[in-house]
């Protein structure tokens, strides 16, 4: 579902990822994991074009996601995002949160958009919230509102950029609780965490990032268990 084919990103002359190549299947979980300025986020920030390639190039289901691209807004409709800090918007009301930007570009009329967004409401344990402001949430609250916001556009991918690492530790359960259950239900996710356990137990396979390369590509199961490259096994004996 996403061809990642020789990607090389450059920030001004400084190398950022190097030579990148990855493929994605439909109801995989990809976990990204690695060092500090490995680079997870500025590659998962080039899934969806929010940064820009320097060369190389992404496809989401066959198609190239590329600016000159007509499609570029439409493909990446299709490809949710969840971001550290939640960003939602803090003046409007939970349900508004998730129903104004389907009602925005038509891909939903208002009622459906209500409806929607109570049943994924529900389906992240927030069917009382909807109403709320989201300074009235918690931090775990308002990232399961987040990521309902991201399924209300009824996306074929969910891209995750460390969605738990701003919250409380009480709170981080909540949030993978339902990621899980979504990657139970088949949605393809690529999440890049610090959360071994969860990748353990959840990704198919995890990649592992250092300066800019893909060091390793395991399914999940075989890295934690046997990595095979020596930079991965100091970093996960520095983080297990
Ligand atoms: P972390 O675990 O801290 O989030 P990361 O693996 O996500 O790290 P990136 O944020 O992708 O790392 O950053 C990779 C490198 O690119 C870092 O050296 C960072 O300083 C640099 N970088 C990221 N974004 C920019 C930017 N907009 N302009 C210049 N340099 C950037
Ligand atoms: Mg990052």
């Amino acid at each position: 579902i996403i061809d990642i084919k020789s990607l090389n990103k450059f920030f001004r002359k400084t190398q950022v990822l190097t030579d990148i190549n990855l493929s994605i299947q439909p109801g995989e979980v990809v976990a990204i994991i690695g060092p500090s300025g490995a680079g997870k986020s500025t590659l998962l920030r080039c899934i969806n074009f929010l940064e820009e390639p320097s060369s190389g190039n992404v496809y989401f289901m066959g198609k190239e996601v590329q600016q000159k691209s007509s499609e570029l807004d439409t493909l990446c409709r299709d490809i949710g995002m969840v971001f550290q800090n939640f960003n939602l918007f803090p003046h409007y009301s939970v349900l508004k949160n998730i129903t104004l930007v389907p009602v925005a570009l038509g891909l939903l009329s208002k009622t459906e958009a209500n409806e929607t967004a109570v049943r994924l409401l529900e389906r992240v344990g927030l069917g009382d919230k909807k109403d709320a402001h989201p300074q009235s949430l918690s931090g775990g609250q308002k990232q399961r509102v987040a990521i309902a916001r991201a399924l209300a556009m009824n996306p074929k991918v969910m891209l995750f950029d460390e969605p738990t690492s701003a919250l409380d530790p009480e709170m981080v359960g909540e949030v993978l609780a339902v990621m899980k259950q979504l990657a139970v239900d088949g949605m393809t996710m690529v999440i890049v965490t610090h959360e071994m356990a969860f990748a353990r137990e959840v990704a198919d396979r995890v990649v592992y990032m250092e300066s800019g390369n893909l060091v390793e590509v395991s399914d999940a199961a075989g890295f934690f268990a046997q990595p095979k490259t020596d930079s991965a096994k100091r970093f996960l004996s520095r983080v297990l």
